[in-house]
């Protein structure tokens, strides 16, 4: 067969979902345009009580995106001017974002060559260089739990405790992950995710929740999210914002989340067919122990920057879909060069140039895993 009659495979496939899904969607969108509640209609509580039950969760409250859920916690926290937020240099944009946002300061923390979650030893450096300079209060960590797996929320919680930091897990990519058996959720004093549709877990618009184990920070969570509101709508307790999900995107994500856990199984069939055609060929993303992985991304390492390029321009050749994440640490990048105080991030730099994600969404066939395999390993003459 002649390369250009071969079907592409998509990076993401959203239309076999939708699919799959079959008439439960809309059924779920016909409810809502029949109540006419788009603002903090049923489907939003229904949605809520299910996630926090998902997770083993308290408290769940969903919000109008994944960075919103970031500034959300961190505003309820008070976190401002003058305060040092610890975070991976190594990670989505938002993450870094959002506390500049606020005026506090984000403090880039390398993270580790093999697991690319943040480097606990470059945690110690960078907390104890904050407290040297003593110009910044060290206030908080935002864990990120990158392409699916779990941060060392056990080491990154020792370290909270003994400085006093407030916690926040970034969960974006990583709901439906374990750590220890117990699902992502309640690891950090807050745990913020994102419904973008990209990610594991996705609306078909923007989306996030929070879940706390705390009944005040989740009060605060629901009053910041509509205006700072009080117990009755026209008292304003504080400055908060329009940060509330709305109910079209929680009818999808309640006839998603009847699927949820059979698409994380997937992906962990199609990592491990990864696993078996490429260990040994180059390098396969590793494990972090006692977890389980949502499988967001499946990134692997190329020896260096000009066999990634090779890589992605084989795979651009046999359609079939891969992206880089990302492509340069955030401390290099121009918006965030500003309040980086020059301390030299080795892994993360290095990860940009190396990293290839290939694709691992649910409705990927096995036939299609193992073509995507052959591929690379054709281009690398393996
Ligand atoms: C996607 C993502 C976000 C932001 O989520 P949105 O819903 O797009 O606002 C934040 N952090 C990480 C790590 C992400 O991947």
């Amino acid at each position: 067969m002649n390369a250009a009659t071969i079907p592409p495979i998509p990076f993401l496939d959203l239309k076999a979902q939708q699919a799959r899904l079959g008439p439960q969607l809309r059924q779920r969108l016909d409810a809502v345009l029949a109540h006419g509640q788009f603002i903090l209609g049923p489907e939003v509580a229904e949605l809520e009580a299910k996630l926090a039950a998902f997770c083993g969760a308290s408290h769940c409250v969903t919000v109008s995106s994944g960075t919103d859920a970031l500034q959300i916690a961190l505003m309820a926290e008070g976190i401002g001017r003058g305060d040092a937020v610890f975070l991976p240099a190594f990670t989505y944009t938002a993450t870094a974002e959002v506390p500049l946002l606020l005026g506090a300061t984000p403090v880039f923390v390398d993270v580790d060559p093999r697991t690319f979650q943040i480097d606990l030893n470059s945690l110690d450096v960078r907390i104890a260089e904050v407290k040297q300079a003593g110009k910044l209060r060290p206030s908080a960590i935002i864990g990120v739990d990158l392409f699916g797996q779990p941060a060392n929320w056990p080491g990154l919680q020792a370290i909270a405790q003994k400085e006093g930091l407030f916690t926040l897990d970034d969960c974006a990519q990583s709901f439906g992950g374990a750590l220890q058996g117990r699902r992502l959720g309640r690891e950090a004093d807050a745990t913020a995710t994102s419904f973008f549709p990209s990610k594991p877990l996705g609306a078909y618009g923007d989306g996030g929740a929070l879940f706390t184990e705390s009944a005040e920070r989740a009060a605060l969570y629901r009053s910041l999210r509509t205006h700072g509101e009080g117990t009755t709508r026209y008292e304003v307790l504080r400055v908060g914002m329009n940060g509330r999900l709305d109910t079209m995107q929680a009818a999808v994500l309640l006839a998603k989340l009847e699927v949820f856990e059979a698409e994380i199984a997937r992906r962990e069939e199609i990592a491990k067919i990864y696993d078996t055609e490429l260990t040994g060929i180059i390098t396969t993303p590793a494990r972090v122990p006692e977890s389980q992985s949502a499988w967001a991304v499946y990134a692997i390492l190329l020896a260096d920057n000009a066999a990634r390029e090779h890589a992605k321009s084989v795979l651009q050749g046999a359609g079939i879909g891969h992206a880089v994440y990302y492509p340069r640490a955030l401390h290099q990048q121009p918006a965030y060069a500003a309040c980086h105080d020059g301390a030299a991030l080795p892994v993360a730099e290095e990860l940009g140039s190396r990293i290839l994600a290939l694709p691992i969404h649910p409705d990927l066939t096995d036939t299609q895993a193992h073509r995507v395999a052959a591929t690379l390993r054709a281009a690398l003459g393996k």
